[in-house]
């Protein structure tokens, strides 16, 4: 883990906590129960982990795999393809 993605878990991590504490006031002005109050701060703080998780598991699939080779650029689209691939998925180019 590099610094940056540390640092972003650290934010990441307050926020869920102040969607925590936002969910626990909220619960408490509906007048919710224990169980109820504590649904909502998990959901406050689950949420923010969900989208860390897709912030982070989406761009790596493309840009991560462009990086390492694994995939190149259609010469033609430009749309991110297998580098051993003979056809673009996309555009139906044959490629050499
Ligand atoms: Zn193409």
């Amino acid at each position: 883990m590099d610094n940056g993605f540390s640092l972003s878990v650290l934010i990441m991590l307050i926020i869920s906590a102040a969607c925590g504490m936002a969910a626990y006031d909220r619960a408490e002005k509906l007048n919710y129960t224990a169980a109820q109050t504590t649904l909502a701060i998990l959901a406050g703080v689950l949420f923010n982990i969900i989208g860390l998780l897709v912030v982070y598991a989406v761009p790596v699939t493309n840009k991560g795999k462009l990086a390492t080779g694994e995939m190149k650029p259609c010469p033609h689209c430009k749309e991110p393809i297998r580098s051993d691939a003979i056809l673009c998925r996309y555009c139906q180019s044959k490629l050499d």
